[in-house]
């Protein structure tokens, strides 16, 4: 332990945690090693975290396969409560469509035997193959009636993107059964990231924020939230810069609509941050920033911004500290550790 006393006004609640089968991961260094993928973003990071001997994807991979001692005895050292756990990125949407099923259905039955181990520590999101949409549909159904509390999605699938309608079948059933869809971030998609990758800037540094970003804005302006008014989603990283670009977002959209340039823009019932505000709830994964932390609560919502901590790619007790001594009101504290992720995650 590491003799801190962390304060007890409100129940820390870490919302993007992540974890991984050893199976899973033994697959991705197997994948990346066949040199059969085409996928660069794949190998710039399970290249590295999955073979590295390196001393920080040595410990990401232990802790990520650990759910039980390792993992909980870190979450009391931090002051943190309890977990939201999320299969890591990129999930099973780097696989072949079977494969994928397969794994995403494995990786949930092993979650949930881990959240019946430790119920009043963790809850977790079902992994669904979106190279199976209907197939997805089913495996929402399944892991809501098991309890889970909401669908992990790591982003782009082989380049495809949830904008499309074929994977609507997934945000049907998401919005029927009040289940909120955490998107992830991936690496770029091969046709995004070789600018990135040249420079070292693909990964969580800059090229996650980026496409996960993209892809949030492509789901608002396809329309997804005028045909599923109730879905709602959840993302990291202090909202993938979106809401510092709302304004411009709101301006250039309408520009855009009404001079019809693109075919593919088309008018939306409300503005682009509408939705932002409506439909999306915003955790500071990786982002333990107080200002940035302040400017989602003030322009998004008190009521939709919440804590996430990374684990175990950003394990750092410090800012668990920093975050505590925000210069904001306790109970405003309380909504963004515990309140927030009480109601979307309906957990308490
Ligand atoms: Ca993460």
């Amino acid at each position: 332990m590491t003799g801190i006393t962390f304060s007890d006004k409100y129940r820390r609640i870490a919302t993007e945690e992540a974890w991984a089968p050893q199976e899973m991961m033994d697959m991705y260094r197997d994948l990346y090693e066949s040199g059969k993928l085409d996928d660069p973003g794949f190998s710039s990071l399970w290249g590295f975290y999955g073979s590295s001997n390196e001393p920080r994807p040595v410990t990401v991979r232990r802790k990520l396969a650990d759910l039980d001692d390792e993992r909980l005895h870190d979450m009391d050292a931090a002051g943190i409560d309890f977990a939201v756990l999320a299969l890591t990125s990129p999930g099973v949407q780097v696989f072949d469509r079977d494969t994928a099923i397969r794994v995403a259905s494995d990786s949930n039955d092993m979650v949930k035997e881990a959240v019946d181990r430790h119920p009043d520590r963790y809850a977790a999101l079902c992994a669904v193959a979106p190279q199976a949409p209907e197939v997805a549909a089913q495996e929402i159904q399944r892991c809501q009636a098991l309890g889970f509390r909401g669908i992990i999605i790591n982003s782009h699938t082989h380049g495809e993107y949830l904008s499309d309608s074929k994977f609507w079948p997934i945000f049907e059933a998401a919005e029927a059964l009040d289940m909120p869809v955490y998107l992830h971030p991936n690496t770029p998609p091969k046709a995004m990231i070789e600018p990135m990758l040249e420079v070292g800037l693909d990964g969580a540094i800059f090229g996650f924020g980026v496409e996960t970003g993209l892809h949030m804005l492509r789901i608002i302006t396809a329309g997804v939230f005028d045909h599923f008014p109730k879905l709602q989603f959840i993302i990291g990283h202090m909202g993938e810069a979106l809401p510092y670009w709302m304004y411009r977002l709101d301006f250039m959209h309408n520009a855009q609509v009404t001079s019809k340039r693109y075919e593919a823009l088309k008018p939306l019932k409300k503005k682009v941050s509408d939705y932002l505000k409506e439909n999306v709830y915003i955790t500071c994964s990786g982002m333990a920033w107080e200002p940035a932390v302040r400017f989602c609560q003030q322009q998004i919502g008190i009521d939709r911004t919440m804590y996430a901590m990374d684990y175990p790619y950003q394990y750092v007790l410090q800012e668990v500290i920093d975050l505590d001594n925000m210069a904001i009101p306790d109970a405003e504290k309380k909504m963004f550790y515990q309140d927030v992720a009480e109601k979307v995650f309906k957990l308490s």
